[in-house]
């Protein structure tokens, strides 16, 4: 090691500023250079923050902090690092491929525990055993409640720690002491850290042809980078090929990471991972409390948890042993973060499977035009699934052209009739309507005036179980009889809904179908935890005939009664604007056809609409989602919009109308002098919905056929950025990979 010059540390340091900062080490500090991933505390400004040194070395450079002096470090809080070395390039990647702020990054890594500069938890805590009446209660002389024989099989399956309780309900706690009490599991002392993950080989059913071809394409190439997208219909059996390669994987002692959309996780997917893999299974998700969510970490990072199943943030977990990244409905919007350090999860995990030289699976029934195309460029591997497993067939999927039909609150005779048809045959029906409320249009009878929110350019949605009128975009609300200060004739009596939504559609069938039972499964109707469970559990033991639902029921569910699927609003996908519109639509729309039918009887899906010769339909009567995206792509590439092309979006927002365009004007027109004109700027623009929260937004589109002439024309960008005073004015934020350009 070089002697001489400065040592200087550099640091990604928690704070919103886009740049690393340089310290000198603490005065009298030993001289061994600190290994990266260690948090240390230092001043910056007149404050003092944590961050993460990101390097420590010996330099006679001018040093990237310029002129001014550097500061020491205040204190290093840790003797090891707590970010590993994997992680630590995986990060550092992220902030180059996404220009953002180091610190935000960082901390995407960091428990909030660790982020505020308190040490990893010990984990080596008191934990209980299997005996063997434990095991003679499971095998069936015990009546069992459900918390209580999903305890005991984990207990067959290894050690129950408390650790390993913490991501479930809270009702687990007393099953542990109950089982204790009557003797089905005693404490162990010093229970080794790191377990031998049981397998319970049993539930494993064997894969069937199209499967066994697809497991043993991605088996054979374990241990070095590929990315597989199994394109598989839904039921298919995709999730069965991710257990039968999770238990390769583990049984080989590595880890395993399987990231599942927002809404993705349910009760479900985990039951089936939990019911083979036991306490070896590891959860992470967004409603976990900050305290379980670090021991997830912690229990990651000691390799104790060898399959863990998480949404979006769990890319970014420890897991030393990982050997297999797979990515669940890798189409889905969910995986991409809509504020602050704006990542795709999908794209982070090829990434940290590329550099860790592993495989990563991408699976949906749906992929993401982005995925087919890497598919056509060679560089993905494409393995399809045609066919449901398990026997049971695909829907067939009819449009019905709506033109000039009586609607009974928004269903269509035909439609109506299918659904009696079910009934009668003791037969389930879902209609899905992606509009929440009563009516999302409230206008007065008297003047025309329509209800509008005051900080947003948007209507307001009536809502009458709450009596409410509410925006859906902010959270303002008012009583049903509130009166506005835009409303020309103040009449409030003469208060009318247009339009029909979730909430005024479970009214209507209930009308129109007196016979039935009805559900309604919506974020309204769906409020308290363990309503969507119950719900499910209605829906499996047949109490609901009838069910109503948004996107909450499109995903990952398995109603095996649900013969018959409704459309109800087949237009509202192929009006919106953006690019991705059409795509969304298809994706929507398969997705909830995938619920029906999963049964022994077949089902059908009708889709009500008014544009039945739209392209569109002629792929989703076919079911020919290849055809659909081929179609996209060329489009696309006529557009030059991605995947074609690489595309980021600067946006700026203000309580003025003026000052983000114009901060965007003047970026633009700088950098329209300044860079090559193979970058194609775009805008500015007002965004789609201009004003929002009472703040007026703007966009300016960046694109380019070549990745990296993109971002080195980002770079500038945010150099003009830093020399423009408006930028101070005005709030803004780079959207790399950006998902809408509204
Ligand atoms: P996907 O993840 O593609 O939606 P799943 O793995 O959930 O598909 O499988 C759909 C249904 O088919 C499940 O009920 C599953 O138990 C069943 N299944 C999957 N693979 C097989 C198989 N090889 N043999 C019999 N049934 C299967
Ligand atoms: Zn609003």
């Amino acid at each position: 090691m070089r002697e001489h010059g400065t040592r200087t540390l550099r640091v990604a340091v928690f704070s919103p500023l886009r740049s690393f900062f340089d310290y000198l080490p603490t005065p009298g500090a030993s001289s061994t250079p600190l290994t990266p991933g260690c948090r240390i505390r230092v001043p910056l400004g007149r404050s003092e923050r944590l961050g993460v040194v990101i390097s420590d070395t010996w330099s006679d450079d001018t040093l990237a902090t310029g002129e001014r002096e550097l500061k020491p470090v205040l204190e290093v809080l840790d003797a090891s690092p707590v970010i590993d070395a994997s992680l630590m390039a995986l990060a550092l990647w992220a902030v180059q491929y996404y220009h953002c702020p180091p610190g935000e990054v960082f901390e995407a890594l960091l428990p909030a525990e660790l982020r505020r500069g308190e040490s990893p938890r010990q984990t080596r805590e008191p934990a209980w055993q299997l005996t063997p009446s434990g095991a003679a209660a499971l095998s069936g002389s015990e009546r069992l409640g459900p918390r209580q024989r999903e305890l005991l099989q984990r207990a067959q399956t290894g050690v129950i720690t408390r650790l390993s309780l913490t991501e479930l309900p809270s009702s687990a706690a007393r099953a542990l002491r109950e089982a204790q009490r009557r003797g089905w599991l005693a404490p162990v002392e010093d229970a080794p850290l790191q377990l031998a993950p049981a397998v319970n080989d049993a539930r494993f059913m064997a894969l069937n042809a199209a499967q066994d071809e697809a497991f043993m394409s991605i088996r054979s190439r374990l241990g070095a980078f590929g990315v597989h997208l199994l394109h598989g219909v839904t039921g298919s059996g995709k999730t069965e090929i991710y257990l039968h390669l999770a238990r390769d994987v583990i049984t080989k002692g590595g880890q395993v990471l399987v990231l599942v959309p927002e809404i993705g996780l349910t009760e479900q997917i985990v039951q089936r991972f939990s019911e083979r893999f036991g306490a070896a299974v590891g959860l992470v998700h967004s409603e976990l409390s900050e305290r379980a969510r670090a021991l997830v970490w912690q229990r990651c990072r000691e390799g104790e948890i060898r399959i863990l199943l998480g949404t979006r943030s769990a890319v970014w977990m420890p897991l030393p042993r990982l050997q297999l990244v797979v990515v669940d409905e890798e189409h889905d919007p969910s995986f991409k973060q809509q504020e602050g350090f704006r990542y795709s999860a999908r794209d982070v995990a090829v990434m940290r499977a590329r550099r860790l030289d592993i495989p990563v699976v991408l699976g949906s029934a749906t992929p993401s035009l982005e995925s087919l195309a890497n598919c056509e460029r060679g560089k993905y591997a494409y393995l399809p699934l045609a066919e449901r497993a398990g026997g049971a067939s695909l829907p067939g999927i009819r449009v019905l052209d709506i033109r000039g039909m009586t609607l009974t609150s928004g269903i269509s005779d035909p439609l109506r009739r299918a659904i009696l048809e079910r009934a009668e045959r003791g037969e389930q029906s879902l209609l899905f309507l992606n509009r929440r409320g009563y009516a999302p249009v409230v206008l007065c009878h008297t003047c025309g005036w329509i209800a509008g929110c005051p900080r947003c350019d948007a209507r307001l949605v009536l809502h009458l179980e709450q009596d409410r009128l509410r925006c859906h975009h902010c959270g303002f609300e008012r009583r049903r009889d509130a009166s506005f200060p835009d409303h020309p004739c103040g009449r409030l009596e003469a208060y009318a809904g247009v339009g029909v939504g979730t909430e005024q559609l479970e009214g209507a069938l209930g009308e129109l179908f007196p016979g039935l039972r009805t559900l309604r499964i919506d974020r309204d109707a769906m409020r308290h935890k363990g309503d969507l469970e119950r719900a499910f559990t209605r829906i499996r033991q047949r109490e609901v005939d009838l069910l109503i639902g948004t996107q909450m029921i499109a995903k990952g569910h398995d109603f095996a009664h649900v013969t018959l699927v409704g459309i109800v609003d087949g237009d509202s996908g192929l009006l919106a604007r953006d690019f991705r519109a059409e795509e969304r639509f298809m994706q929507t729309i398969l997705q909830v056809a995938g619920r029906a039918g999963r049964g022994a009887q077949p089902g059908e899906v009708l889709i009500q609409s008014h544009h039945p010769e739209h392209p569109v339909f002629t792929f989703l009567r076919h079911a020919d989602y290849r055809g659909f995206a081929t179609r996209a792509l060329a489009e696309r590439a006529e557009a030059e919009m991605p995947p074609h092309t690489a595309l980021a979006m600067l946006r700026a927002e203000a309580p003025k109308r003026e000052p983000p365009q114009e901060f965007l004007r003047q970026l633009a027109e700088g950098l329209r002098r300044e860079l090559p004109p193979s970058v194609f700027i775009g805008g500015p623009v007002p965004a789609l919905m201009e004003r929002k929260v009472g703040r007026y937004r703007a966009n300016l589109l960046l694109s380019c056929l070549d990745r990296g002439v993109l971002a080195a024309a980002l770079e500038t960008a945010l150099t003009r950025i830093r020399e423009l005073p408006l930028a101070r004015r005005v709030r803004w934020h780079l959207d790399v990979d950006a998902q809408e350009t509204g």
